[in-house]
């Protein structure tokens, strides 16, 4: 059977498969729509960098390959688009798992300050190329247990760190800190003094491909995936996250986790 390329066929065929299977129109309509809205910006987001890709390795066959200082230029530029491509397609990996409900948490009870120190050596480096500190605003760093799955929250802390620092000022500082709450809840908060967010994206900040500033020319790599990861993670654990952020000020994620109980009891 050839694939349905006419839109007025393709509604045909829902409302056909709707009334055979008895289900709600407008359910199937939504999720055919938002099945088009993905695949167009997942191939928006692929086309920039394969686009980018393809101009250096043609213009080294077109001659510049002669030189050997431009042919490793091109070389590191090219590779450096194969890169965001391979980060995108993980990006978009985990995000179908997500969507789907795939995502299979296991929880354990484990050290959050130990976690974030992790997360700070593995970004040491991103952070000191803008020489932006990663540093602890809490008295004391004894070990806090919590409850969670541990790789996905520190894949949370990971994304909203990353974005502190390619969002961050050179010279600037991200802060993180881990709070008690009422009742059997921590708050992690991670805070910057970096470009800030006009106030009229906030709602819209953790949906799928949203990007402040959409302009193909803009200085950081990304793939507007990493904020809805953390949302989708954030809420398969039960828990919350909120966003404060000021233009030219600063901005603080904020996210609770359950407290793990004592060992001994
Ligand atoms: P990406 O960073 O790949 O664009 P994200 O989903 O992580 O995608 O973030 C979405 C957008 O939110 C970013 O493009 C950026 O405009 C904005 N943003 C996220 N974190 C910060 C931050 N700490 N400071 C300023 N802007 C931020």
């Amino acid at each position: 059977k050839p694939i349905t390329t006419d839109m007025r066929t393709l509604t045909e065929e829902i409302e056909k498969f709707a009334k055979d299977k008895k289900v709600e129109i407008d359910t199937l309509k939504i999720r055919e729509e938002y099945r088009k809205d993905f695949l167009g910006n997942v191939s928006h987001e692929l086309k920039t960098p394969l686009f980018t890709v393809q101009g250096y390795i043609l213009t080294l066959l077109d001659g510049a390959m002669k030189d050997k200082k431009i042919m490793e230029k091109y070389l590191k530029r090219a590779s450096k688009g194969v890169d965001r491509l391979i980060y995108i397609v993980k990006d978009l990996d985990m995000i179908t798992k997500l969507e789907v409900g795939d995502l299979n948490l296991e929880k354990r009870r484990f050290d959050i300050i130990e976690l974030i120190k992790n997360v700070f050596e593995l970004l040491e480096m991103k952070a000191a190329k803008k020489h932006i500190s990663l540093t602890f605003d809490m008295e004391y760093k004894a070990p806090i247990f919590v409850m969670g799955d541990d790789e996905k929250i520190q894949q949370v802390i990971t994304n909203l760190l990353v974005n502190s620092i390619k969002y961050g000022h050179e010279n600037g500082t991200t802060e993180v800190s881990v709070e008690n709450l009422i009742k059997n809840k921590v708050i992690i908060r991670i805070t910057d003094n970096g470009e800030g967010i006009p106030k009229q994206h906030i709602p819209r900040l953790f949906e799928r491909f949203y990007r402040v500033d959409q302009s193909g020319s803009r200085k950081e790599g990304g793939s507007g995936l990493g904020l809805s990861i953390v949302k989708h993670i954030i809420e398969a654990h039960g828990e919350k996250i909120y966003v404060e952020s000021e233009v030219d000020v600063g901005s603080e994620f904020s996210f609770t986790l359950e407290k793990a109980p004592n060992k001994t009891e």
